[in-house]
Parts: structure tokens; sequence; C-alpha cells
């Protein structure tokens, strides 16, 4: 969902730039666990994360260009099931944003987690794929599309500068011009042909 439909991370760095006083571009975030690269604890970053999704500034959170024209464009020949690692405690806001700007869309479902939420749902998100009978997986974190073979999923890796690591098997990076920021793609939704 984020990163992929939801511009996330800008709305996010620019909340932490006011609150936290620390401006971080998008751009030389070379790592997906943030906590890591702002070299802060898991827990402090969990409470950052919160802070914002608690904050007015989460409004800022909306579509990614494109997102809505181009899933639009499939929708003749896909349907589209959001699975999100966003903490489970995120759901009302969550379902409320997918209701509002993709209402067709199925989900979303709560996928385990990997950076600094622990707890909630412990199916990962290539399982709830599997279950779900996802053909092709769209992410911005290479790690959710490890053994996405092994599990029958195609996947594709839209090109951000956090996860530039090698490719896991059976996936293909796209380059969508300044991305995440200009991107003209369909975005992380996995797709499921009807
Ligand atoms: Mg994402």
């Amino acid at each position: 969902m984020d990163e992929v439909l939801a511009g996330h991370v800008e709305p996010f760095l620019e909340f932490h730039r006011q609150v936290y006083g620390l401006r971080v571009e998008r751009s030389r975030i070379v790592n997906y666990l943030l906590s890591d690269f702002l070299g802060i604890s898991s827990d402090e970053m969990r409470k950052r994360f919160q802070a914002f999704y608690d904050s007015e500034e989460l409004e800022q959170v909306v579509p990614l260009p494109g997102a809505l024209k181009e899933t639009s464009a499939l929708s003749d020949k896909y349907e589209f099931v959001v699975i999100t690692s966003r903490p489970t405690h995120w759901e009302p806001k969550t379902v409320a944003w997918l209701r509002n700007y993709f209402p067709t869309f199925e989900g979303p479902h709560f996928a385990q987690n990997g950076h600094s939420f622990k707890g909630g749902n412990k199916k990962t998100k290539l399982e709830w794929c599997r279950d779900l009978g996802v053909e092709v997986m769209v992410e911005d974190n290479h790690a959710y599309l490890a053994g996405c073979t092994d599990a029958g999923v195609r996947g594709v890796l839209i090109d951000c500068p956090w996860n530039q690591e090698p490719l896991p098997e059976g996936v293909a990076r796209v380059w969508l011009g300044r991305c995440c920021k200009t991107h003209s793609f369909k975005r992380q939704l996995p797709l499921r042909t009807k």
C-alpha cells in the first residue's frame, strides 16, 4: 500500500522535520528500516510513526501520481487486492483511506511487518498472496518479495533508494522516472486476473 498506492514517505518526512527538527531527503534513504537509517531505536521509530498516524498530517498521504489512472486502466483485466504491513491497530484510518481513494479494491489485509512494529498478524504478504490467488505482487520492499517464486507469485519491485539490494528470484525491477514522486505505474497492490 505505502509507496505503491499511497505516498506515505514524503508527508512523514515533512512531519518528522517539523516535530523532530531533522530534515531527511527521501532520495538519501538507502535502508528500508528507517530506524537504522536515522540511528534511533525501533521503539523510538515506532513512536514517531505513531505520532504521525495520530496527527492531522496523515491527511497529506494521498495516492501517488498515476496510481488512480493506471489501476483504472488495468481494471478490465485485473482485480486488485491490497495487502499491507501496516500495524493492525492502524486499521481504522487505513480502511477509511482505501475506501475513499480505491473503493473497488479488496482489503486491506494486514500482514506481518518487518520493521519497527511488532505483533499483529503473523501471516506474511506472500502467504496472503498464495491464499488469495494473487499472480503478481508489486512492492517497494525487496525483502517482502523473497521467496515469491516458491509461493507461485511473480514479483515487481518498484525502484526506490531503499531497495537497491540484488533482486530475489522471480522479481523484476521497474523504474518509474522519479520513482514514487512521479511514477505512473499501478503500485504495490497485488494483481489477480479476472
Ligand atoms: Mg510499501
